[in-house]
């Protein structure tokens, strides 16, 4: 029989393999569909993933800045192009795709976050994939923002789905988790090797409470993309083309409150307000109902009228908690510019939890009121 390292007999120390951590590992690995690691966050990952295909190219628009971060930190001190999502991507060289585990540096690497952080927008991730291959690369999608069972990105072909699982596989604000899967069982056992000596492993209590999430996440994660899908409908019924419901005060509707609101369900989108930087600016055409199902990300954004409203309707809202961070229990809202620099302060954006969609509306209704009352 072959020699399974990360599954042993009996479990020697924590940083190779403990206990809770490989059943958790064996639970979300058949919920992906692949082999899937477990990391002491969503950035240690993503550095282990970097770490892994040793890219000299990267290609990448926009999403999560802490990716962003880490990506820059790889860099430091290696010659690694950045370019664009839509460039040309040169062909790898050295270990072409389908080879072993002949990483050297001169691989192309795409990293796709779909849906985009913080719009829930979704990206053709089979159209990035077919690309990745046709350059001999590799393909990562960081699909943190749509988990199972709302997409499955290796049905796209892609090779590695990273998470933060700090946000919904965790679901209750309180564990800081990685993800890393892939089919392929050569490269699993590669990067768990790298992982038992790096040691980027979770804290075995974050595992068990990983482990106590999983148990209810298909139930949390479909009532909380349903509930997402409905709040957008509404929200987008505010904007200025469009005719709200009557029990609306005219006061907060026809725009005057909510610009745009952006969500996989919202798209293709009719009208590209290209001045909002934070946007899918990619394959406009797309309708990501191929590849993202449900109701799509229970977090979507959008773009307040102004500033100022911007800023004060996360405090005047009830079930909704001004707080950065997704994926948990209870809806947070949160003025993106706080914890994202350099964005569009104008872009607020909510991660749906488990409370009743009428509350949720209701919420919303009084805080515009209030919004508009006071500060016009
Ligand atoms: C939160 C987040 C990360 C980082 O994950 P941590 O668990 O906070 O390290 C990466 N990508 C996306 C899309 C995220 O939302």
């Amino acid at each position: 029989m072959e020699e399974r390292p990360e599954n042993p007999d009996m479990h020697v120390y924590a940083r190779y393999t403990q206990e809770t951590r490989l059943r958790a590992e064996e639970v979300i690995g058949k919920m992906m569909g692949g082999h899937a690691l477990l990391y002491s966050s969503g950035l240690s990952a993503a550095a282990s993933a970097l770490d892994f295909y040793m890219p000299s190219t990267i290609a990448i628009r926009r999403g999560y800045f802490g990716v962003h971060e880490v990506i820059r930190k790889y860099c430091a001190g290696r010659n690694v192009s950045i370019i664009d999502l839509d460039d040309e991507y040169p062909v790898t060289q050295g270990a072409p795709a389908g080879n072993n585990l002949d990483f050297r540096h001169g691989t192309t690497l795409v990293w796709v976050e779909s849906p985009l952080n913080p719009t829930g927008e979704a990206r053709n991730i089979q159209h990035y994939a077919e690309r990745a291959h046709a350059a001999k690369g590799y393909i990562v999608v960081d699909a943190t923002l749509a988990p199972p069972p709302l997409q499955d990105p290796f049905r796209h072909g892609v090779d590695m789905i990273m998470h933060s699982g700090t946000k919904y596989f965790g679901g209750h604000s309180d564990l800081l988790m990685g993800i890393l899967a892939l089919q392929r069982y050569d490269q699993f056992k590669h990067l768990w090797e790298e992982r038992s000596v790096n040691g980027r492993v979770p804290g075995n209590f974050e595992t068990y409470l990983l482990l106590r999430s999983l148990r209810t996440m298909p139930l949390r994660v479909l009532r909380q993309s349903d509930t997402a899908a409905k709040l957008v409908k509404f929200l987008y019924s505010l904007t200025e083309t469009q005719q709200p419901d009557s029990n609306v005060p005219a006061q907060i509707a026809h725009g005057r409150v909510v610009k745009q609101v952006w969500h996989s369900s919202l798209q293709p989108r009719a009208t590209l307000e290209e001045e909002v930087e934070d946007t899918v600016k990619e394959n406009h055409d797309f309708d990501p109902s191929s590849q993202i199902t449900h109701g799509g990300s229970p977090t979507f954004g959008m773009l307040i009228s102004n500033e100022n409203y911007a800023k004060y309707l996360p405090h005047y809202l009830s079930y909704f908690i001004p707080a950065t961070s997704l994926g948990g229990v209870e809806s947070l809202i949160e003025q993106r510019v706080i914890a994202s620099p350099g964005m569009d302060p104008r872009i607020l954006r909510i991660s749906v939890g488990l409370e009743d969609v009428e509350d949720l509306k209701v919420d919303i209704i009084a805080a515009m009121t209030r919004l508009v009352n006071e500060h016009s």
